[in-house]
């Protein structure tokens, strides 16, 4: 069957091509003055959606909305299992519909149907489970006074309202990073959505009206940055504001959110190290290399995009990585035997390729890859090759910035030491990965390095109970597992006097 016969991509176009609006306290609207941005179809390059873009008198409302539904005995009178029994059926509705999320999430970021289906929308699934799992599990304390015949005891009670901003190379799977331990605290959310990628965040909202959700728990605004988000960050009356996006941006929402002393905790970008002894297992290591830097084209905050490589092995190990980038398949997202979609938009594939040619002419050797594949010769859409660059300086900006696309640079060193140096050399510290059969070595570059998540022969797995966060200027806070309730609970303590 051609691609563009497929059911799943017809629908999901069809859902695509239908009018949006916002959903604000249980209601879709327009935007004011029926402002609206659009969408581009990666694989196409045509407009894909048109959205509506929520103004600042739109995110008033949202937030009054969801200020109102913290009070709502439907909300704050539900008892934990209540709270958890909702977020599982949630959960429920999504898998239900598993592949036309995937399919929505497909065609909007351009990412292989294969990944949304197999990794994207079942982590969702999975995350929200986890997160309903621990409703039943938030607990306070009682604390044995110090000063006096008191008796103080602590409460674990909802930050209020949580402006939530997603990024889009994992649309759904960051959402749920957000919107799940969010709900599990009791709080309500306005969330926006990034303005590329926002179909299954909408098409989450249609699942949460046709719940029991009271209305205003969940509003959703989409937008682009500078217009809705700047005006969600900036707002008064949201209480915290979780972000996952660039490091400028995530800038910009901190000194936002200064004004009003608002809760901020950030994920930011990477420029992750990853790096590979002689004594490794060097086919696992040149095919986890490989994908540890191209999976999602290269689009993932923890991509390991800065390759060292111990000297003896470098020549040899870098043929091999090659070879796995070689037979890597760029193509159609629907299609079944693509493990490379298209990048997310126009503007996104000119920041690649300017990133690639500013190495070029920095000196960088193009070892593979470099442009758009030869296989897909003048067509449309945001195709870029599995890219490896060597010979590159310290310095320069290949090495330094983060491109967020298919792109590694490769770089040899000499022993431990000069690996922690080098992998240390950034103002990053999302993520890192080593190479090595020798258990010591392994265990004395995860406790050197200065990341927030260190993979020893691996390069990539999440999970939701494990801590993910950053170091440096990768962000602060930790999502994932029990600490990330500490994100969206506020501590209370109550002391009781006991004196007669
Ligand atoms: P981005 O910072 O441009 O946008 C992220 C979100 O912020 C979007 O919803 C956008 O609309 C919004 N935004 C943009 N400008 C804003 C402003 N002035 N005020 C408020 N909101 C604003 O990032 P992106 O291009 O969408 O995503 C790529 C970046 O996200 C990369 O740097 C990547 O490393 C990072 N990222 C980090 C993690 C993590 O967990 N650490 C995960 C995924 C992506």
């Amino acid at each position: 069957m051609l691609v563009a016969d497929s059911p799943a991509l017809h629908d999901a176009l069809e859902y695509a091509g239908r009018p949006k609006q916002l959903l604000v306290g249980g209601k879709w609207t327009d935007a004011r003055g029926h402002a609206t941005t659009q969408t581009e179809n990666p694989m196409t390059g045509g407009i894909l959606a048109a959205l509506a873009e929520a103004q600042p008198e739109d995110v008033d409302t949202a937030v009054a909305a969801a200020r109102q539904a913290l009070d709502d005995p439907a909300w704050v009178g539900l008892r934990p299992r209540e709270r958890a029994a909702l977020l599982f059926k949630l959960a429920d509705a999504i898998e239900a519909r598993l592949d036309e999320f995937a399919a929505l999430e497909s065609l909007d970021s351009g990412k292989p149907l294969r990944n949304a289906a197999n990794v994207d929308i079942p982590q969702a699934v999975d995350h929200l489970r986890y997160f309903a799992g621990w409703v039943t599990k938030i607990e306070g304390s009682t604390i044995t006074s110090n000063v006096g015949d008191y008796m103080i005891y602590t409460r674990r009670e909802p930050v209020g309202v949580c402006g939530l901003i997603v990024p889009w190379n994992y649309p759904l799977l960051l959402t749920m990073w957000k919107l799940a331990p969010a709900l599990a605290c009791g709080n309500t959310v306005v969330l926006k959505p990034a303005e590329q990628t926002s179909l299954t965040a909408l098409r989450l909202g249609e699942l949460i009206c046709d719940l029991d959700f009271p209305p205003g728990v969940v509003n959703i605004l989409t937008g682009r940055g500078e217009v809705t988000g700047a005006a969600l960050a900036a707002h008064p009356g949201v209480d915290k504001i979780s972000f996952t996006g660039s490091t400028d941006v995530g800038k910009l929402i901190a000194a936002a959110g200064a004004g009003h002393l608002t809760r901020v905790s950030l994920e930011l970008g990477g420029k992750s190290p990853n790096v590979v002894f002689a004594d490794a297992d060097l086919k696992a290591a040149a095919s986890g290399s490989a994908w540890g830097i191209f999976y999602n084209m290269g689009e993932d905050c923890c991509a390991g995009s800065r390759l060292f490589v111990q000297e003896q092995i470098y020549d040899e190990f870098i043929e091999q990585v090659t070879d796995v980038a070689r037979s890597i398949r760029v193509g159609h997202p629907f299609e079944a035997e693509s493990q490379l979609g298209p990048l997310v938009s126009s503007t996104h594939q000119a920041r690649v390729t300017g990133y690639v040619s500013g190495a070029i002419a920095d000196g960088a050797r193009v070892v593979s890859g470099g442009g758009r594949p030869g296989h897909l010769g003048d067509g449309p859409g945001f195709y870029f090759e599995p890219t490896i660059l060597a010979d590159v300086t310290p310095d320069a900006r290949i090495v330094r910035e983060e491109v967020f696309g298919p792109v590694v640079v490769a770089t040899p060193f000499s022993d431990d030491e000069d690996a922690v140096r080098l992998a240390n050399d950034t103002i990053y510290g999302l993520a890192a990965g080593v190479w090595t059969q020798n258990l010591g070595r392994a265990h004395r570059f995860a406790h050197a390095v200065r990341a927030g998540t260190v993979w020893l022969n691996d390069f990539g797995p999440a999970d939701a109970a494990a801590p993910f966060g950053g170091f440096k200027q990768s962000g602060y806070g930790r999502e994932h597992g029990g600490e990330a309730l500490n994100l969206f609970l506020e501590t209370k303590s109550v002391w009781v006097n006991l004196a007669s």
